[in-house]
């Protein structure tokens, strides 16, 4: 993941030298030289913020878990970006996540800069107790540079509202006195969340694949005809007014909405057939009930079933297969929502599906970016799918200031209004050159930060 940003940031910004369009009232040396401030400023975080926490476990022992806080960029606004709970959790992947953010937002005009946090822990190996003191002393060791205008973490994996409604907690009880609801969002609607949340990621990623398969080609025809021979319109024309079987990674928060959206969405004949969690793939050619098995999540604790016996005692019909066997199945799309790294040099080549919509951060390495892009498999990255969660955390962000709450449609309305607008201005490139879409969502982001810092007087 490491290697993939920055060679992808390297590559937009070479890409950004050439163009007329970036900072056009420089030349020469002082347009090599601001180059050169903007690249240090992109490739170095802000901050890194580290450190042990000490917990008593319930067991008497105590344990010092490594926890971070990076804040990578805040030209745009506060660092924001969630905290995530995961044994995989380390400094080089908190800082790449943290840049992400910033080019998330950038790219979504949402006015906040990128930060992320995370803790090394499996979160379902601690009890409930352990975890409420693991979150409140997270925020104890790292107060002085969280507040509502200085860094605002949210949800990441293994974290979610109850998280957020501790951690805002004790961040009310150390800074007494000051505008506290705006400090962490996701929190729960009752602790002052906003409505459409908890779906927000999964609703955006669904409908980045339906506005980009479906309403901007309908729209814009045209656009699409003059470019036929570039090898992403093809694609996507190849898929227009067709029933597409579509496998998802991940039935968590993200996966499970998507695929949820993707089951009622009726006019366009999607078929999900197949999900996988962590334990297992279920595949069903004549598409799977979603319905029920979300409800079976919500039952076993999110998991899916993994026995003959759980799928009948539901009356679920599904082929039970191992966890990794979704990627390569022969469907047309893959919705990737769990974690990063998952398509790499030794699976790319055995991807079938054509369309791949990017939930998680980083899912794909970038040899296999690389290999699936040339093969003309188009990628809607994660900067542009899964900024759903961030978009809405900017709504609760903003509710919580005004202390009003919007309706959940609204919060939607407001979502999907904010994606097509960063669609509609990113497509038409894409579709007229032979950048993917990654790349040109980078220059987007780029571009925007670095007309921002030109004008503030910081390149040079
Ligand atoms: N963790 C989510 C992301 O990666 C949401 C961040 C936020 O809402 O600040 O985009």
């Amino acid at each position: 993941m490491k290697n993939k940003m920055a060679t992808v940031i390297q590559q937009s910004l070479s890409a950004l030298i050439e163009d007329e369009a970036f900072l056009p009232k420089l030349n020469g040396e002082t347009r090599q030289r601001a180059y050169q401030s903007l690249v240090s400023i992109l490739s170095t975080p802000n901050r890194v913020n580290k450190s042990f926490l000490r917990i008593p476990l319930e067991s008497g022992r105590v344990v010092r878990i490594p926890a971070y806080r990076v804040q990578h960029n805040n030209t745009l606004g506060p660092y924001k970006g969630g905290i995530r709970f995961h044994e995989s959790v380390n400094e080089d992947e908190v800082v790449n996540l943290a840049k992400l953010m910033t080019l998330k937002n950038a790219l979504h005009d949402v006015p906040f800069g990128g930060g992320k946090g995370g803790v090394i822990i499996n979160p379902r190996e601690y009890s409930e107790k352990e975890l409420n003191l693991i979150c409140k002393k997270y925020v104890h060791y790292f107060s002085d540079s969280l507040g509502t205008e200085k860094d605002i973490p949210a949800p990441d994996i293994g974290t979610g509202e109850r998280e957020m409604d501790w951690m805002m907690a004790e961040f009310k009880s150390i800074h007494p006195g000051e505008t506290y609801r705006g400090s962490f969002t996701g929190k729960s609607v009752m602790n002052g969340g906003s409505l459409g949340r908890r779906e927000a990621t999964g609703k955006g990623v669904y409908y980045s694949y339906r506005y980009l398969l479906h309403d901007f080609v309908e729209d814009n025809k045209n656009l699409l005809e003059n470019n036929s021979d570039n090898r992403f319109v093809q694609t996507t024309l190849n898929h227009q007014d067709q029933s597409l079987s579509i496998a998802v990674q991940g039935f968590g928060n993200v996966g499970s909405v998507a695929a949820l959206d993707a089951y009622q969405c009726v006019h366009l004949q999607n078929k999900v057939v197949a999900v996988s969690d962590h334990n297992v793939t279920l595949y069903n050619s004549d598409g799977l009930d979603i319905p029920a098995l979300i409800q079976y999540g919500k039952e076993h604790e999110g998991d899916l079933p993994t026995e003959e016996i759980e799928l009948k005692q539901h009356s679920i019909k599904a082929i039970i297969m191992d966890r990794d066997d979704l990627l390569e199945l022969d469907v047309d799309v893959l919705f990737l929502a769990a974690l990063e790294d998952q398509i790499h040099t030794a699976n790319c080549q055995s991807i079938k599906a054509s369309i791949i919509v990017e939930g998680a951060n980083a899912p794909i390495t970038q040899e296999a970016d690389t290999y699936l892009s040339k093969n003309g498999v188009l990628i809607i990255p994660d900067i542009l799918a899964n900024a759903g969660g961030v978009i809405v955390s900017y709504l609760e962000w903003m509710q919580g200031r005004e202390t009003q709450f919007y309706k959940e449609e609204e919060v939607f309305d407001l979502l999907f209004h904010k994606m097509k607008n960063t669609f509609d201005a990113v497509l038409p490139q894409f579709f007229s050159d032979s950048f993917a879409l990654r790349q040109n969502c980078y220059i987007h982001s780029v571009m925007k930060l670095s007309t921002i810092l030109y004008r503030q007087g910081k390149l040079y």
